[in-house]
């Protein structure tokens, strides 16, 4: 091992200001990883809720070597493409949640973001509607950190010291079961409310401006916010009726992280436009993918009749490596029937989160599939807002186990291969750090 500081990297989600080496990863096996220092940890959120099939999954090695050998590169612009995109491509056809025009691939869940944005303003550029340019989002949504993904990403600390996201970018409020009008109105009022906010909102901005909205069928960074019952479908018919795009981003719950293959099928949603990304190739290789559905993709091809072009996509989509690990860990994830064993699991999950409930100062507990979050109040402790969260994180690390904290809501999204053993350790671990940290 190299004695590095890491003082030449910008860390990314990082205070750059920082002298402090960083915490260092240098092997993983199953769902554990290690230190540089030698230390074991349970990996309670699978990298950055990703590294779906764990960190030795032969298979996936196998695909990268194979295509390494045979083809490292060849892009797709201008018609001439590489022959594992184009299978890909198919695969993600057969087990699309949408009726399906066609995959577009990137590198990452901002990539699809962005590109499904811009896709949303070619279609209606398409159709004649060239005002409709305003992308609606949620205050608590996370949609990535590149110039649009950031724009209609809500959470002010991505925003802190990058001036005002992009104009044009308009948000709704989040739904969240836990906010103070929720807990005033209960489950269904509060949807009605929602649905109302957002009908004035469109008013208010001109339904004829709107291109799109982009929303996670489960708001994970934004706290893990699992939104009430009948939410989307009720936004989805407001969607419609001012002919305004969806686009689903299942960034975190694309490839069986809910115990379905999609949060779209398992929330029976319709997007337009899904976005996919992390669990596509188990976070092995970067890639992504935007799922263009069969109405926008035939009002893109009418467009680009009438532009002559598209001008979009990045020298690496399709990068034939990370399609080929991407095919591997879509042909695991169905013959290992894995969104079933994540039902499964999730209830060995919840129910090990059963332990927080009524705990002193827990606020919340909640889960859905491998989802798991555990929200506590910081007022119990005397504390600000969004102080818990990194100390029970800190005193969860030294009990040999890594999560995330979203300010106080710390988050479970465990490799969907976790054991029921493994899970259950990972709970009894967190409930330990808990205690600790009380
Ligand atoms: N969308 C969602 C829902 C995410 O959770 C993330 C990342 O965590 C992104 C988009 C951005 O993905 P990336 O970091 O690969 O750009």
């Amino acid at each position: 091992m190299s004695e590095s500081s890491g003082a030449t990297m910008l860390e990314p989600h990082t205070p750059v200001h920082l002298s402090s080496t960083p915490h260092v990863i240098t092997r993983g096996q199953g769902v554990t990883v290690w230190d540089a220092d030698g230390r074991e940890y349970l990996d309670g959120v699978a990298g950055l809720w990703c590294v779906t099939l764990g960190y030795s999954e032969p298979r996936l090695v196998e695909a990268a070597t194979r295509q390494l050998e045979r083809l490292p590169f060849y892009g797709s612009f201008n018609h001439r493409t590489n022959d594992v995109a184009l299978a890909l491509a198919e695969d993600i056809a057969e087990i699309a949640p949408i009726p399906m025009g066609r995959t577009f691939f990137a590198n990452s869940g901002s990539e699809a973001n962005d590109s499904a944005m811009k896709f949303a303003w070619y279609y209606h550029q398409a159709l004649g509607r060239r005002q409709r340019r305003k992308i609606l989002s949620h205050r608590c949504g996370y949609h990535g950190t590149t110039t649009a993904a950031a724009s209609a990403t809500g959470l002010s600390h991505i925003h802190a010291g990058f001036g005002a996201p992009l104009p044009g970018f308009v948000r709704v409020h989040c739904p969240d079961p836990l906010s103070p009008v929720a807990r005033d109105l209960g489950p269904e009022r509060f949807v009605d409310w929602l649905v109302q906010e957002l009908e004035e909102l469109i008013a208010e901005e001109g339904p004829e401006t709107i291109a799109a909205f982009i929303g996670e069928p489960i708001l994970g960074a934004g706290g893990l916010i699992i939104p009430p019952e009948g939410y989307y479908q009720r936004v989805q018919e407001v969607l419609a009726r001012h002919d305004i795009l969806f686009i689903a981003d299942e960034v975190i719950t694309g490839f069986g992280r809910t115990g379905s293959m999609f949060g779209t099928t398992e929330f029976g949603l319709r997007p337009d436009l899904v976005t996919v990304a992390k669990g596509l190739s188990s976070a092995y290789l970067p890639i992504s993918a935007v799922l263009v559905g069969e109405r926008v993709c035939a009002a893109l091809a009418e467009g680009s009749r009438e532009f002559r072009t598209f001008g979009h996509g990045f020298t690496y989509s399709g990068h034939p490596v990370a399609a080929a690990v991407a095919r591997e860990t879509i042909a695991i994830l169905r013959e290992r029937d894995i969104p079933g064993r994540v039902r499964a699991a999730g209830t060995v999950l919840a129910n090990a989160l059963d332990k927080f409930r009524g705990a002193d100062g827990i606020r919340d507990v909640r889960s859905y599939g491998l989802l798991g979050a555990v929200e506590v109040d910081p007022a119990r402790f005397g504390v600000g807002t969004g102080q818990v969260g990194p100390a029970v994180l800190e005193a969860a690390a030294a009990e040999g186990l890594l999560l995330r904290a979203m300010g106080d809501t710390l988050v479970l999204a465990p490799p969907l291969v976790s054991s029921d053993d493994e899970l259950e350790r990972m709970v009894d671990r967190l409930a330990t750090a808990y205690d600790r940290f009380r």
